[in-house]
């Protein structure tokens, strides 16, 4: 190779790169607080270039009640450009997060919809309420970072549409067993429920982790065999030991419903993770409750 071609490719990609990102334009940190923060994220940021997503949290934490920021957990707030938080009461870290990274632009991405169920943060699990979450982030971005809101809006519109096709899917195989009532470990499915006209007839552990005393795993009993309760869903995120008991006492089978909390790091599989989760959210569903 000669030295002018050796002087010549570096240069060139130097250029394609500048070109790619638009004169001007600084690259920007985007953190997200967890999962389901990101998956929505790295869905509307796409392959914009200049962009990067990380997740504060690792993918495997699951949902932020209760959870307490670390040291290095605020030094990732106070490099990022951008905070992408749920809102609506999950990260309850947040009032802390502002006060040690005071500049730091948050977006919550429940903000300004309104809650069906004030006091319950879960609004993705209902996927209108994910369409809505990532029209919000999409909305904040695009605010944020004007140069790339062509890209956000973009993106964001094309994984609406996904959403949009799955939640159609969903309907026409979930209308028939509309009123069936179920029962869930962990407060994470008022929104998918009423999506669904699913009734949850129970939550057995609102807090996760939290076993429930033998009253109220008596009560709960007492519940599935008034209601005629078809199947019981513990997450896979939290086993349950009560749902255990209650299979036993009743004979109702124990199955897996997935509130998309966790998944792959990898943010090619992570973009598909939700979508990925529904899709088996469905077919769950389909045995439990299917004639
Ligand atoms: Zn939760």
């Amino acid at each position: 190779m000669s030295f002018r071609a050796l002087v010549l490719i570096p240069l060139l990609c130097l250029v394609q790169a500048v070109g790619a990102w638009g004169a001007g334009e600084k690259p920007l940190r985007i953190l997200t607080s967890f999962y389901p923060m990101y998956v929505m994220t790295l869905n509307v940021v796409g392959d914009t270039p200049g962009v990067t997503v990380e997740c504060l949290t690792e993918p495997f934490t699951g949902c932020l009640h209760d959870y307490q920021l670390t040291p290095a957990d605020l030094k990732k707030l106070a490099t990022a450009d951008l905070f992408i938080a749920n809102g609506a009461g999950m990260e309850t870290f947040l009032e802390k997060a502002v006060r040690q990274a005071p500049k730091l632009k948050i977006i919550e991405a429940t903000k300004g919809i309104p809650l069906a169920f004030p006091d319950n943060p879960h609004l993705w699990v209902g996927i209108s309420g994910a369409i809505a979450e990532t029209n919000a982030i999409a909305r904040g971005l695009a605010e944020a970072d004007p140069a790339r809101a062509a890209a956000y809006e973009k993106n964001a519109a094309a994984y609406v549409a996904k959403l949009d096709a799955l939640r159609q899917k969903m309907h026409a195989a979930l209308d028939g067993v509309k009123g069936r009532e179920i029962i869930t470990f962990h407060e994470a499915f008022p929104y998918f429920a009423s999506e669904f006209g699913l009734k949850i007839a129970a939550v057995v552990e609102r807090e996760p982790g939290s076993e429930p005393s033998a009253g109220e795993l008596a009560a709960t009993i007492r519940i599935v065999r008034q209601h005629h309760v078809r199947a019981l869903f513990a997450e896979p995120q939290y086993p349950a030991k009560s749902a255990e008991v209650i299979r036993r006492e009743t004979g109702v089978p124990v199955r897996v419903l997935d509130p998309a909390v966790t998944g792959p790091k990898d943010p090619r599989q992570a973009r598909e993770a939700y979508l990925k989760a529904m899709e088996t959210n469905l077919q769950v569903l389909r045995e439990a409750l299917g004639e």
